[in-house]
Order: structure tokens, then C-alpha cells, then sequence
């Protein structure tokens, strides 16, 4: 399947805060094409005098909603196009939008049984996201755990979403790191993820384990060569990177 790169016009049909700093848009879109989880659209801004700019946002939403798609956008201080998007962009507003693209950071549940392991950092949830709520939707049992790196429990993003997932009791773990702040009682990491942090993940998903890792460059970079050391094939670990930025 090839994916489309024609632009098209989205409508935003909904727009909801998930944390202080990002939001979650809705976008109906007229040439809607089943997409899969973890890959992205392009959005395109215009301005009156007729400068473009564009960026990459993945999709958070499943592929088995049809017609159309979630994407969750952290604001960027100073940032061209988060900015636009969280600070000027309505609902019923229209937005040229391109995809869905990407070939290589894409899980389908259909297509690799084997079990899962979700890294990701800040915003880099979203893909992983997509991922966790397509395997939901098929009613996949393969053994999954998302890892996942926030500075403060207020900059979670999805994490009642994320819980009563983990409750339907299917499979999914869910590990947070909190590496800044921890709320009283906190029970989960409270540090940035490290080598030994991932074997205590990892070790129980066996040999066979696939992995997707999304967020800061550095973080990213620091997350594959730690799985590397602790034995896991290059191979098996697909990388996606969000931004400069080391979270
Ligand atoms: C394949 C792909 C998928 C992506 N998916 C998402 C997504 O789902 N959600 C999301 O919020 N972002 C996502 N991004 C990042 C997004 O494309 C933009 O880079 C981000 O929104 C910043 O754009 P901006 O125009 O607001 O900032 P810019 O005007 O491009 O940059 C402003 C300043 O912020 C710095 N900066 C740029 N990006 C980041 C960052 N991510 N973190 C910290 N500092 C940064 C720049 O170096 C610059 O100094 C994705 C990127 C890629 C490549």
C-alpha cells in the first residue's frame, strides 16, 4: 500500500487539552486512508504573503477509526508551527495536511506477534500510542510494556487512558519514569532511562522482543545503544526522533 502524498484539506472537529503544555486534535479528513500505527502526516502552514512551513505529527489515533485521525502536539516555546497550532487553531478550522507516510516505525498487530517493548519520551508516546490502541482494537494478547519518560506526573500525556488500558488485563504493562519531580507515594522510576532500567523491562519480554523507541534525539540515541549492551539485535529496535531537544 502505497501512501498517498497528495495534500487535502482537514477540518478540526475537536480539540482537547491533555496536559498544560499539549493538546490533541481531531482531524476529519475528506481522502481518508487507513494508516499504520506510527506513522505521521505532514501538516502545511500558509501564511497571507505566501511563506510555507511544514512539520511531521504522528498519528495517535488507531486505524480502525475510520475517516479520521488524532494527532497530540506539544507546544513548543517559540515554535513556529505548535505554537499556531495550539494557540490559534478552532475547531471547524480547515488545515492542509499530507499522508499517511512512513514505512519503517509501523506496527501492526497482525503482523508481529511477537512481544512488544514501547519506549518513549515526552511526546515521543504518540506513536507508541497508536500502537497500544490499534493492538487494543484487534484484541492482541502478545506481551507489551511501554516504558515511559515524563519530567513531572503533570506533563503525562494519556496516563488515565494508558491505566485503564493496562487494566482490561491483556498484556500490557505500563512502566513510568518520572525524571524531574515525583508526586508523594510515587512508586514508579524516578530517574531518566538508563541500562539498567531497560533489563528490568526488557528481561521478562524474552529474545524475540521488538522494539520502538521515540522521543528526544538524545534520548532516543542513549535508549537503543543501552538495549544494544544488554544483548538486544539491532535489528529488532526501530527509532524515531521528534526533535533536538534532550527532554
Ligand atoms: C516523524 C516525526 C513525527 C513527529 N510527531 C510529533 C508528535 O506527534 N507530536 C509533537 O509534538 N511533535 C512531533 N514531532 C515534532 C514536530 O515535527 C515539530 O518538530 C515540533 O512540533 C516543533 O515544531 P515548531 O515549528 O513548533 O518548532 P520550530 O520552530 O521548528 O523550533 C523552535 C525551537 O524549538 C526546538 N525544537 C524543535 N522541535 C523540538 C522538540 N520536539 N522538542 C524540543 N525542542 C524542539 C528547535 O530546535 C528550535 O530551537 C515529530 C517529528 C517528526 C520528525
Amino acid at each position: 500500500m502505497k501512501p498517498t502524498l497528495n495534500w487535502q484539506i482537514a477540518s478540526v472537529t475537536n480539540i482537547k487539552p491533555e496536559t498544560a503544555k499539549v493538546k490533541s486534535f481531531t482531524l476529519t479528513l475528506p481522502e481518508w486512508m487507513r494508516h499504520r500505527a506510527g506513522q505521521h502526516y505532514d501538516i502545511r502552514l500558509t501564511a497571507q504573503d505566501g511563506y510555507q512551513t511544514q512539520r511531521s505529527y504522528s498519528i495517535a489515533s488507531e486505524p480502525e477509526r475510520e475517516g479520521e485521525i488524532d494527532i497530540t502536539v506539544e507546544r513548543i516555546n517559540d515554535g513556529e508551527v505548535s505554537t499556531y497550532l495550539h494557540d490559534v487553531l478552532v475547531p471547524s478550522d480547515r488545515i492542509e495536511v499530507r499522508g499517511p507516510i512512513g514505512g519503517y516505525f509501523v506496527w501492526e498487530a497482525g503482523l508481529l506477534p511477537d512481544p512488544l517493548l514501547l519506549i518513549a519520551g515526552g511526546s515521543g508516546v504518540v506513536p507508541l500510542m497508536a500502537m497500544i490502541r490499534h493492538r487494543a482494537a484487534e484484541g492482541a494478547q502478545n506481551p507489551t510494556a511501554l516504558l515511559y519518560s515524563s519530567r513531572n506526573i503533570e506533563d503525562v500525556i494519556y496516563y488515565n487512558e494508558l491505566e485503564k488500558l493496562r487494566a482490561a488485563n491483556n498484556g500490557l504493562q505500563i512502566f513510568h519514569t518520572l525524571s524531574r519531580s515525583q508526586p508523594p507515594g510515587w512508586k514508579g522510576y524516578a530517574r531518566r532511562i538508563d541500562e539498567e532500567m531497560l533489563r528490568e523491562v526488557a528481561s521478562p519480554l524474552g529474545e524475540a522482543v521488538q522494539v520502538y523507541i521515540c522521543g528526544p534525539t538524545l534520548m532516543v540515541e542513549s535508549a537503543a545503544n543501552s538495549l544494544v549492551k544488554i544483548g538486544i539485535v539491532s535489528d529488532q529496535i526501530r527509532t524515531e526522533r521528534f526533535g533536538p531537544s534532550g527532554g
